[in-house]
């Protein structure tokens, strides 16, 4: 974590980056003081991913 520069996706500032990946297989990064706020937005996006996927699959 953190082993790497880039361009912070949630303040946009080049940072030390940490890698968030999402459910879909993309993937996002954060410096370290983004880090837990960026935990929590993957985590929501997730959450809601896997909830759309089961109403998909009840529909059909
Ligand atoms: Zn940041």
């Amino acid at each position: 974590m953190f082993d790497k520069h880039g361009i912070c996706d949630w303040c946009g500032r080049l940072a030390k980056v940490a890698q968030h990946k999402y459910i879909d297989g993309l993937s996002h990064q954060s410096c370290e003081s983004c880090y837990d706020l960026a935990k929590i937005d993957v985590k929501q996006f997730n959450i809601g991913e896997l909830e759309a996927r089961a109403r998909l699959e009840r529909k059909s």
